[in-house]
């Protein structure tokens, strides 16, 4: 059945309106799932109207397209563990990035041997093919970083800022050209380039500015599927290619804004872990740091007052969520003031850790932004610490020498009394050693996050 012009636009007007109460949704934990729903029908609506077309008659390729990405697609989804996803997300990226630079030069040459090509659409298909090249190419160079294939600590080289401004002003230098002469050859060295600027942008960033990389890549994957609506002159694809460059951008900001940078500054590269591990493991060698043991923990925690626990990445690795919440129901049976407290980069990708704790259905009253908290732990009796690192680190704070000197974090290191579950003396993602561990009042309880909250589970449960 052929649909109308007609009937198509108000259709993809409703899923338009639906991808955009998807998003609203989606910016409260509480309604997440609710957005998560709005979102998906509106891709259905969207798929569907579209193979509905006028323009569609042949479906043996679309259908093929649909099971084999599906199977693919839902075998990934069901296998992938939570603490993958932020680099399957840059994986993703990349295909949309990929997707939008073949359909530029696909309709370059179609139209090209048509004889159909004009200024207008040249441009459209310049500007597609280079977004999508840097988004292709980019996100794949974060995938490997987040997946460990690459060091995620910055790669820099001298001259690299005046490399990329010949390979951007080349870029521009060749648009014109290809402007003029239409030419394939043009087109195909313009993506190369493209290619080549993607990796050369996102190989010097490292360390916590990934976070924010990683949404601006989100962007970039956005305006590409706009720039692929213009070339296919689908109005569905600029309007939902719009809302994702836009609040892939709106989030880069925030990031930024909770990382205390602008986004010229991570752009041209700061933060990052100059630090190897090697030179962490000497360091810790070399100071001391005081280990305690499950008991020392449970006990000093059910005598108190405030209890604020900080989780982190590796609590999500060791899957630790529920058991940090039962945990939370001792102490709260106890008497004990228990908050939970968040840094907006914890973890492995935005929301990372608000998304674990409502999995364990931990009341969102009971789970505090960075900057609602940090007054409150100079009155807590204990912080605990699961697995997370980087972002308690008061060198962000003291010491102008760090690479991380500027990064806001958890002021963990004013509670009287801090424990922190990890299970050696490894660095976080940024590689930077944590200077609290060698404070009087911090002590290391070493072990997998999961087994450890277990334990102290298990002895209020005897005692009980
Ligand atoms: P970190 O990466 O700083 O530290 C995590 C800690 O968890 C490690 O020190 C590790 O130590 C410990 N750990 C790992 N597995 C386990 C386990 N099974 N049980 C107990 N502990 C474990 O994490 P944070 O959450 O503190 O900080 C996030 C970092 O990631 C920041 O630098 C941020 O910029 C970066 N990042 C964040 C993104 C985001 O969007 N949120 C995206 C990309 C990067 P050990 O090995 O000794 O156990």
């Amino acid at each position: 059945m052929a649909l109308s012009n007609d009937v198509v636009a108000l259709f993809y007007l409703a899923a338009g309106i639906l991808v955009i109460l998807g998003l609203n949704r989606l910016s409260r934990p509480a309604t997440a799932r609710q957005g998560n729903y709005y979102a998906i029908t509106g891709m259905v609506v969207a798929i569907s109207v579209t193979l509905m077309q006028q323009d569609v008659t042949r479906y043996g390729f679309v259908i093929a397209g649909i099971v084999v990405g599906g199977i693919i697609g839902t075998l990934i989804a069901l296998k992938i563990k939570m603490t993958a996803v932020p680099q399957l997300v840059a994986l993703l990226h990349s295909f949309v990035g990929l997707a939008a630079t073949l359909i530029a030069v696909g309709i370059f040459m179609e139209k090209s041997a048509a004889h159909q090509l004009s200024t207008v659409l040249a441009v459209e298909l310049f500007i597609g093919a280079v977004i999508g090249a840097i988004t292709f190419s980019g996100s794949l160079v974060a995938f490997a970083k987040l997946q460990a294939l690459m060091p995620s600590k910055p790669l820099r080289f001298t001259g690299q800022h005046w490399v990329n401004l010949f390979l951007g002003l080349s870029l521009f230098g060749l648009g014109g050209y290809f402007l003029l002469t239409y030419s394939l050859g043009a087109l195909v060295v313009i993506v190369g380039i493209a290619v080549l600027f993607g990796v050369l942008l996102i190989v010097p960033i490292g360390g916590p500015d990934m976070p924010v990389i990683v949404s601006m890549l989100n962007s970039y994957s956005g305006w590409a599927a706009a720039a692929t609506g213009f070339t296919l002159g689908n109005h569905l694809l600029i309007m939902v290619g719009a809302l994702v460059g836009f609040s892939g951008a709106i989030l880069s900001y925030i990031m930024c804004r909770a990382m205390n940078r602008t986004l010229l500054n991570v752009v041209l590269g700061g933060f990052g872990g100059n630090n190897s591990s090697q030179d962490v493991n000497t360091t810790s060698n070399d100071r001391g740091f005081k280990s305690a043991a499950v008991e020392d923990a449970t006990f000093m925690m059910e005598n108190a007052e405030r209890v604020i626990i900080v989780p982190g990445y590796g609590m999500a690795v060791a899957q630790a969520q529920q058991a940090v919440k039962e945990l939370m129901e001792h102490l709260e049976a106890k008497g004990v003031d228990v908050k939970f407290a968040i840094h907006p980069v914890a973890g492995r990708m935005p929301g990372h850790m608000n998304v674990l704790l409502a999995e364990a259905d931990i009341p969102y009253e009971k789970v505090y932004e960075m900057d609602v908290i940090n007054s409150e732990f100079s009155q807590a009796d204990i912080a605990l610490v699961v697995g997370a690192n980087d972002v308690t680190n008061p060198a962000a704070k003291d010491d102008e020498s760090s690479p991380i000197y500027g990064m806001p974090i958890l002021d963990v290191y004013k509670a009287r009394q801090t424990f922190f579950i990890k299970r050696s003396m490894r660095p976080g993602y940024s590689g930077v050693d944590n200077q609290l561990f060698y404070r009087d009042n911090c002590s290391l309880i070493f072990g997998d996050a999961k087994d450890i909250c277990q334990k102290m589970v298990s002895q209020y449960a005897m005692a009980a």
